[in-house]
């Protein structure tokens, strides 16, 4: 069965031929759309099953092709990656809450590329897990029913904004929130929080994790995930 297809959107050509030729090598099937609006016309005509989507384009830029496939139903479901160069963080920010899964930074290591595209992929394929149910994951078991976490099998105490922030985070682990994405998932009767009170929230959870600390790694410039030793790869 050939591999999916990815389209890949970008207008400085030798970099489309570089992601294309990564991708290939994988054994992925490969398109390219060098301006927003072709990026769009692709879309509805090839059903990509993966867009990498660099941010500085031509006619529409990269966060106006993720505003207005994230808003059609025909469309929302496709996962985006967001390729951008240094400097646009805050672009990186703007995209992820506009639905996209994830951002590469330019420039890329092949390796992080190919990563990413496969947890992205995977991610998209697996079923989600039932309501609920405990995750278990690098030595931490959080059990949302229970409001339970236990560190190697002996449970801590946390918040109940500590512990929504955890399960947030450990539902999809690997995968950058945003400080106001954890704003809005966390945020719950009788909480009040602003995005900066997260990284405080966060420093406490840390602590409370002790040495399984380092499972909440910080992103730079955009925001938290969940370390995931399947699908992030460090440069
Ligand atoms: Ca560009």
């Amino acid at each position: 069965m050939s591999k999916p297809l990815v389209l890949i959107v970008e207008d400085e050509a030798d970099i489309a031929d570089l992601i294309e030729f990564h991708l290939a090598r994988e054994g992925y099937q490969t398109s390219v759309a060098s301006s927003g609006i072709a990026a769009l016309d692709a879309v509805s005509d090839e059903e990509p099953a993966l867009i990498l989507l660099d941010i500085m384009l031509p006619d529409l830029d990269g966060l106006e092709v993720c505003r207005r496939l994230k808003a059609s139903s025909a469309t929302e479901q496709i996962p985006i990656i967001m390729v951008s160069a240094k400097g646009e963080e805050s672009d990186v920010v703007v995209g992820l809450e506009l639905g996209a899964d994830d951002y590469v930074a330019k420039p890329f290591s092949p390796r992080v590329l190919l990563a990413r595209t496969r947890a992205v992929l995977r991610r998209h394929q697996a079923a989600p897990a039932p309501d609920g149910s405990a995750i278990e994951h690098l030595g931490v078991r959080i059990d949302p029913q229970r409001h339970e976490v236990r560190v190697n099998g002996d449970p801590i105490s946390l918040t109940l904004t500590e512990h929504r922030l955890l399960e947030y985070l450990a539902a999809r682990p690997g995968f950058v929130r945003t400080r106001d994405q954890i704003v809005s998932a966390v945020r719950g009767e009788g909480t009040v929080l602003s995005s900066r009170a997260v990284d405080v929230h966060v420093a406490s959870l840390r602590r409370k994790l002790g040495d399984h600390s380092s499972i909440i790694e910080t992103v730079r410039g955009v925001g938290y995930r969940l370390a995931d030793p399947d699908s992030v790869v460090t440069t």
